[in-house]
């Protein structure tokens, strides 16, 4: 799944060539840099592989999202629509901006309802962020045609899903700007990173800038800059940068080998009546970093994930719905308004209806739903073993839950 998983010489050539001249930072130091700039030579590839036209690195996904934010003019009481199910990054950085964030349902894609989204637009919704989990896209055709009626703007949170495409365009460059990380657990790694992605020329001139403290960037001398607006700092390192490049140009190969062994996991749960899998609006977009799949109730999943302890097979199966950080069912510090500095008024608000609000469309997908993180390293020896584990499992279980002696 990870990038890490094929760490390697390629990554510490472009590493070393960084180490080499000293020169670590992105910007400036034009001499003694001898024409090495790693983080521009990322972007680059990085427009070219997914066919956009701008790309701006920055420290890591969540800086990726809270720039996109500010660039996008999204700020003070602005609500943004976006998934029960995600990363805690995701409110973070729609929090960090002063903007509200308004929790929806997500369906069997494991993303937003587009019914849902339709419900939940207010006269104060800006934006709607649809965050492609686990390697897979939402139903961006459904999102779309919702942003152009109501006239909001389309983020997407693709920071797990880089590479991956829907109906032909990459993901991340379909709305009006994307994101993504690479941290040290996606699939490009590059230990800490992240990116935006927009067509959009102003846009990019607004992450460029607000990425480094406002700095206009349009002089040769960095110190005489100019500031248009004000900025933070959220650069990448050329050391950083310098991994991603060797991980980037390595992409293809992990996808591929994770499909191979997503395919081969998938056909042997396949042979299970209840098991059904994860509705994917264009499955050969996926990038196969996890396969998601479904019992018929949350009471079978749990003993499911019960038995697959007893037998120490349960790691890398992944029961979202019992997970810190990814289901709002335990984000008790966002309900709690857990904050060490105040919010506004709006956004503690909002918050604090999510104790009373509750979520049971979204319980009944992730209550029956887990994820098996799939090693782009499995032999298919390895790769059969787990599916095999699985299927016992479910098999062993199933035939309890319809047993008449149990009733
Ligand atoms: C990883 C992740 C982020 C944040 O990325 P970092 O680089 O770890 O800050 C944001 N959103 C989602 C959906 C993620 O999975």
């Amino acid at each position: 799944m990870p990038g890490f998983e094929l760490f390697g010489p390629e990554e510490r050539k472009e590493v070393n060539d960084v180490l080499e001249t000293g020169i670590m930072m992105r910007y400036g130091f034009d001499g003694p840099r001898k024409g090495i700039w790693k983080a521009g030579e990322l972007e680059t590839l990085i427009s070219e592989k997914l066919n956009c036209g701008y790309t701006q690195l920055v420290s890591s996904g969540t800086a990726a999202l809270t720039t996109a934010f500010a660039a996008l003019g999204i700020g003070a009481s602005d609500e943004v629509i976006m998934p029960t199910f995600t990363f805690v990054a995701s409110f973070e950085c729609v929090l960090s901006v002063g903007a509200v964030p308004v929790l929806v349902d997500v369906d069997e894609t494991l993303t937003l309802d587009p019914a849902a989204v339709r419900r939940a637009i207010t006269p104060k919704t800006k934006c709607v962020m649809p965050v492609h989990m686990c390697g897979a896209m939402a139903d961006m055709e459904a999102l779309m045609a919702i942003c152009k009626e109501h006239k909001l703007v389309l983020l997407e949170d693709a920071c797990q899903s880089f590479g991956g495409s829907y109906k032909g365009k990459a993901l991340g460059t379909i709305g009006d700007a994307g994101t993504f990380s690479f941290d040290f657990v996606k699939i490009v790694t590059c230990a800490e990173g992240g990116a935006i992605v927009t067509n959009s020329k102003d846009l990019a001139v607004k992450l460029d800038g607000y990425s480094d403290h406002g700095h206009d960037h349009v002089g040769v001398d960095r110190g005489a800059d100019l500031h248009p607006f004000l900025g933070y700092n959220f650069r990448i390192s050329e050391l950083h940068a310098a991994v991603g490049l060797a991980q980037v140009r390595k992409l293809d190969q992990f996808i591929g080998l994770n499909k191979k062994n997503y395919t081969q996991l998938k056909a042997i749960l396949s042979q299970v009546p209840e098991i059904s899998f994860r509705t994917i609006p264009d499955p050969a977009g996926d990038i196969y970093t996890f396969l998601s799949w479904f019992l018929p109730t949350e009471e079978a999943m749990r003993a499911v994930m019960a038995e697959l302890k007893q037998q120490n097979a349960a790691a890398g199966n992944m029961y979202w719905y019992e997970h810190n950080w990814h289901y709002i069912r335990k984000w008790d510090h966002l309900a709690k308004v857990a904050t060490l500095n105040r919010l506004n008024e709006a956004q503690e608000k909002a918050l604090r209806a999510l104790r009373t609000d509750g979520f049971p469309a979204s319980d009944k997908v992730m209550g029956r739903c887990v994820s098996t993180a799939i090693g782009m390293l499995w032999t298919e020896e390895q790769t059969r073993e787990r599916g095999e584990k699985i299927v016992a499992a479910v098999r062993k279980v199933m035939a309890k839950f319809t047993s008449p002696l149990t009733y």
